[in-house]
């Protein structure tokens, strides 16, 4: 079955990333797989800048960032083939050239930068350096087509952040892709980009290449997709704050999206969503590394596994609200009038623990305290802790793990837990600590839970 293969922007950053990317795609070329490109290193970065130094009306600035994107686009090449690129690959840059410095001269003239045109300007990054790596597998002598990825990804109209159209996106890989796959062909196409229905220019917002690939994976019923990328893998804990984190080898979906959310930056989880939906294997893996360690992301994670949590994650600074009803306590509604506080003012509240007298829960350092204050304050009475952390063990195994709460505390013991809450997915068991204890937190939850040899059940 097939493959696809995505490589992020640190992965096509220059020319010895180029080569090392070509190798991986060489080995899985007898599968026909599916490459998936994002834009080289920054350039998405110096596209976004160029549109808006043009809208500022400043042309020459504008055009001038421009020849640097394109020239360094030139250099990856002519290291590549150490000497003239082909023909046609010059033509195709020179050509995209044009039309960008046409476009950034409109927008300056104007002064004016609708989403629809910044998506016109940005997506050349990915035009570009698929059309790069497609070339240089076909000197290569690897079989390969270049696809404009605007043939398949179909979007709605949200420029900047279109929808794709799952069951449009399907019909149009039958026709356009599967074909290419089916002569032997390795398909070199885009992330990030895609097109409404009249051909008009999208992007599926910054970062969405990973959802291209978990899009087209869908689409052709890939065995698994590959998110290459600048670490191997997903790992057990933050390494700023851990010495020796190893990659989960396997994790469930929720587990990912839970990770997410506690700011891990591998992947945003639902990119992969559609692969996974699909039942589809999403694997993150190193571009520097393929013969080492990576995850596998599937809707249910690993079973196999001894360790009762799946990672450590945290998150600070966080504020703790403590709310406690100035009138008769347990008075029905009261936490509906809370949360009705937190709603109408757009806070959202991460942990809660409800103690006999009284309530308390997390938010962000940036939440307006003192309007929840003001409200509050109408009912209960309101004390705020601030430079809290979050720390939370992140696990589906967690829940059938006996005992784990007196592990946590044994860990812990040198340090103040102010609060504990399992969370209501039952998959994470949360923290709030001093911040200043953050990391001495994870560290001592990791040696426990991670470093020691197999005494957990
Ligand atoms: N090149 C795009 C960006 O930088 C898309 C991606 O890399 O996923 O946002
Ligand atoms: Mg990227």
């Amino acid at each position: 079955m097939s493959l696809v293969l995505k490589f992020g922007g640190s992965s096509v950053a220059d020319a010895t990333c180029i080569r090392r990317v070509a190798e991986i795609v060489r080995a899985a070329a007898p599968r026909s797989p599916v490459v998936v490109l994002s834009a080289m290193g920054k350039t998405t970065d110096g596209l976004f800048a160029a549109a808006q130094t043009a809208e500022r009306g400043e042309t020459e600035a504008a055009l001038r960032a421009l020849r640097e994107i394109v020239a360094k686009h030139k250099k990856a090449c002519v290291e590549l083939w150490e000497g003239e690129p082909p023909v046609d690959l010059q033509q195709f840059i020179e050509a995209l050239s044009t039309q960008i410095d046409m476009l950034l001269r409109g927008v300056s003239l104007l002064r004016e930068l609708s989403a629809r045109s910044r998506d016109a300007i940005v997506s050349f990054g990915e035009l570009m350096s698929s059309q790069i790596v497609a070339a240089f597998l076909h000197s290569r002598s690897v079989p390969t087509s270049w696809l404009d990825v605007r043939r398949v990804m179909r979007t709605d109209a949200r420029f900047g952040e279109a929808e794709p159209q799952a069951a449009q996106i399907s019909a149009l890989a039958r026709t356009e892709l599967v074909p290419l796959m089916a002569e032997g062909r390795v398909v070199v196409t885009q992330g990030y980009i895609g097109a409404t229905k009249d051909g008009i220019t999208t992007t599926l917002g910054r970062g969405g290449s990973d959802y291209s690939a978990s899009l087209i994976g869908a689409a052709i019923g890939a065995a698994e997709v590959q998110i290459w990328t600048d670490v191997e893998g997903i790992l057990t804990a933050d390494p700023r704050m851990v010495a020796e984190p190893t990659p989960i080898l396997e994790l469930s979906f929720r587990e990912a999206a839970e990770l997410a959310a506690f700011g891990a930056k591998v992947l945003h989880p639902a990119t992969i969503q559609p692969a996974v939906e699909a039942n589809i294997p999403v694997t993150v893996r190193h571009t520097m590394r393929p013969d080492g360690k990576f995850s596998t992301i599937t809707a249910l994670g690993g079973t196999g596994s001894p360790r009762p949590a799946t990672a450590i994650a945290s998150r600070g600074p966080i504020q703790v609200i403590t709310i406690e009803s100035t009138r008769m306590l347990a008075q029905s509604g009261f936490l509906a009038r809370i949360f009705e506080v937190f709603g109408r003012l757009g806070v959202s509240v991460d942990v809660v623990a409800t103690a006999e007298v009284s309530v308390s829960l997390t938010v962000e350092a940036n939440a307006p305290i003192d309007a929840i204050r003001k409200e509050l304050g109408a009912f209960a009475h309101v004390s705020v802790a601030a430079d809290r952390a979050l720390v939370a063990l992140v696990g589906e195994r967690l829940k059938h793990t006996p005992g784990l709460a007196a592990r946590v505390f044994g860990a812990l013991s040198s340090i103040n837990v102010e609060m504990i809450s399992m969370g209501s997915n039952e998959i994470n068991l949360s923290l709030v600590v001093e911040r200043k204890d953050e990391a001495a937190a994870v560290r001592l939850l990791h040696q426990a839970l991670f470093e020691g040899n197999g005494d957990s059940k």
